[in-house]
Parts: structure tokens; sequence; C-alpha cells
């Protein structure tokens, strides 16, 4: 805690910290944002898996029929503000399960479509248990070219702590593999009780030879509301697997694309976090945009009473200073192992050496970054400290404000120190 908020004083030069106050606009402004992105939660599983932080319910027939009546409907609150149709880099749909409202996903991107073009592709999460031919065949007409499987390991020791079953996934990923999806994204958790290194790595081997085109390898991490009864690994070990992952995807040749991703070259990306701005909706989406964040209200009941009376479902927003936007676009940039600072100049209006000259120049000289054409890169061990930091700051801050949420359908503030 104390760690998070000194480099939060530090990069942002401010005590004032991240306040996220139960204001909420009529609507966004979001016309002139550059390489938006969107994002639609579907909050539905059929199980609930004791490890999962993220805002879901029980699957409900009548319930999936209500709320997808309200994501209509914001989707045309949010997207009637724009006097012509706007350029979008991608859709993805995320969860819960998506795959549980197959039937409605078309739907859904047509709507979206009325107001958006969709350039880079549409990407789904997908559950093992979700995968069959139905389904596929659905989410291929739907319009779908990117998916991610949560597969999370493939040996059963280790799914037993997450409270999972291996349900033959390695079979619905060859289905998934004959499909042709631009993108399949196999989602690996590591640092798991029982799980070795050996286990790990026969897990990253196994997910490329059934056809993924990347992997995502998420450290096990315990949030304080989830139903763990496992602890984490000591960090110490964290450490040795994170750079046995890299080591191994350097030696089959895979690149590595963010500091929990590994992909096959040239192939397209699966990332629904690392974008400048993007529109949420649906329940818990969060919204960015060039000076505010927004986060929707976590219940489905406060969604549905928003909508029905015609207001944003928006619970806390956020009013970016200009250093905390720039210490955000820095945060996730690194997590895709780059800087670049004519992006950052574009976005935040001054040069990145001015701002944090002093910053660049210590992380080149501990050996956490190097340049190259005009580009800063992550060394590993830059990825390792960036990895490290990114824990500290999901136990700070993520867990805090997911909890608060989950609890409490409109907090009247939420303040992350
Ligand atoms: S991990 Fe996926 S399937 Fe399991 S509860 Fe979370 S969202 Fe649902």
């Amino acid at each position: 805690m104390l760690l998070t908020s000194l480099i939060r004083i530090f990069l942002t030069r401010s005590l004032r910290p991240f306040e996220f106050k139960n204001t909420y606009r009529k609507f966004l402004d979001f016309e002139a944002e550059q390489e938006l992105g969107l994002y639609v939660h579907i909050p539905f599983c059929r199980k609930i898996c004791t490890f999962c932080p993220y805002c879901k319910t029980y699957y409900d027939k009548d319930l999936a029929a209500k709320y997808k009546l309200a994501l209509l409907r914001e989707i045309e609150m949010v997207g009637s503000r724009l006097k012509t149709k706007k350029e979008v880099t991608s859709l993805y749909f995320g969860g819960g399960t998506p795959a549980l409202m197959k039937d409605s996903l078309k739907e859904i991107i047509d709507c979206l479509e009325k107001y958006f073009i969709i350039t880079q592709g549409i990407g789904i999460e997908l559950h093992p248990d979700d995968i069959d031919e139905p389904t596929i065949k659905s989410l291929k007409s739907a319009g779908i070219t990117m998916v991610s499987v949560g597969v999370q390991s493939f040996n059963q020791k280790c799914l037993s702590s997450l409270g999972r079953e291996n349900t033959g996934v390695e079979e619905k990923l060859k289905l998934v593999a004959q499909a042709n999806f631009n993108v399949v994204d196999v989602d690996l958790i590591f640092a798991l009780p029982k799980q070795t290194e050996e286990l790990l790595l026969s897990d990253i081997e196994k997910a490329f030879l059934l056809g993924a085109t990347q992997i995502s390898t998420y450290p096990f991490i315990d949030f304080t509301f989830a139903n763990n009864t496992y602890k984490p690994m000591p960090e110490k070990e964290k450490k040795k697997m994170l750079q046995s992952i890299s080591d191994y995807c350097k030696r089959i040749g895979k690149e590595r694309t963010a500091v929990w991703t590994f992909a096959q070259k040239n192939t397209g990306r699966y990332s629904s976090v690392t974008r400048d701005s993007f529109l949420g909706f649906g329940v818990s989406a969060a919204t960015l945009l060039s000076r505010e964040f927004k986060i929707n209200t976590f219940s489905i009941d406060g969604y549905l009473n928003r909508i029905k009376n015609n207001l944003l479902p928006t619970s806390l927003t956020l009013d970016f200073t200009l250093r905390q936007r720039a210490v955000y676009h820095l945060f996730w940039s690194a997590y895709s192992m780059q800087i670049i600072p004519t992006r950052f100049q574009e976005l935040i209006g001054r040069p990145l050496s001015k701002m944090y000259g002093l910053e660049l120049w210590l992380a080149e000289n501990l050996g956490f970054i190097t340049k190259q054409n005009d580009t800063y890169c992550l060394t590993d061990r830059g990825a390792y400290y960036y990895h490290y930091l990114e824990q500290a700051y999901t136990t700070a801050y993520i867990d805090k404000m997911w909890n608060i949420s989950r609890i409490t359908p409109f907090p009247e503030k939420i303040v992350l120190k």
C-alpha cells in the first residue's frame, strides 16, 4: 500500500489521490477520441468459479432477455449523440460468459454498427464449457473474428484449486482452431497451488499446439472477496515462473506482446484493456476518455432501473488531472512493453521527455527499458518489476473498487490513495 501511494505521489507530483465520485454525466463526449475501442459486458455464468473477481451472476433466461433490451438502449443513448458514424478499433465481449447470450450477439453488434465502424475485429471471451459446433457457428455468423478461451490450466490438479474441471478442453480447442478465427487467445493462470514449472510450460506448449495464436498467462491473485481456499505462491516463486515462461516462449519463437502475453509472430492481438480510449456498455463496464474514467454500476437491478429512466448507468466518475491521465497512459503502455513518445504527446499534449525525463533516465539506467528507434521498450527485467507493481495496484486499487462496487450499487465515492 505504501509503495503504491509513494509511486502515485511521485509520478503525479501531487498528494491528490484518484477520487471517483458518484456524479455522472447525461452524455458522453467521445466524438473526438482517437483509436476508440468498444466493450460490452455480459454478466451471466452457469457456474461461479471460486477465484473469480468479475461482475457476474447465475444465468437466468428472463433476466438475460431484459438485460439485452437494456444494453441495446444504452448503446442507443450513447451512439445517437454522434453526428456521423465513427470509426472504432475493435469490439470486445467480456463477462461473465458472453456465449450464454450467443443468440443475441448479432443484434447487439448490429445496434453498435448503426453508430460505429469496427475496423480491427470483434473479440469474445469463451468458457471451455460453452464451446461446441452450434456456438462456434453462431459466433462466426455474428461476425466474431477473435476468441479468448479461459482454459486456466489443462492439468486437473491445478484446475481443482480453482474449483474447475477439465471437461475435454483439448477437443474444444481443436474445434476453435478449425473455425479459422483471426486470433485465438488461451488464458492460463500461473503460480497456482501444486503447479510446477514443468506443468506450466507443458500447458503453454499444449495451448500453442492446439492452435492458440497467443497465450495470456496471469498470475494467481487472491482477491479479498473471492472464495479462494488457497494462498498465492510467494513472490520469489512467481518471479521464477514468469522468467521461465518468458525464456520458454523466446526459445520457441514467440513474441512477448505484453507483460503477461506471448504470441506467434505476425498475428493480431487479443487485448481488451490496452487502449487509450474505450466505451463500455453493460454492468461494471468502464469507459476511458481523454479526461475522464467512468464505471457503470455493478448491480443488474440498478442498471435496468437507470436505463428504464433514460439515464446512463454510471456509478462513479474520475475526472483526471493531466498528470493522472499521463500516468494511466504510461501504465498501460508499459504493460504492452512499449512507450511511444509521439503517442504520449498526441494524447497528453506535452512532450514525454519534459514530463518524465528523470523517470526515463532512471528506468534506462536500471535496465528496465531500452530505447529503440524513438520507442522505449521494456526489458525482461522491466517486465518483471511491472508485473510486481501491477499485482500491487490490483490489490490496492482494483480489489477495493470492485469490492465496494459489488456491495453498493451506487457508492458515494471511492478514494484510491
Ligand atoms: S471465471 Fe468466468 S465462468 Fe467462472 S465465474 Fe468468473 S466469469 Fe464466470
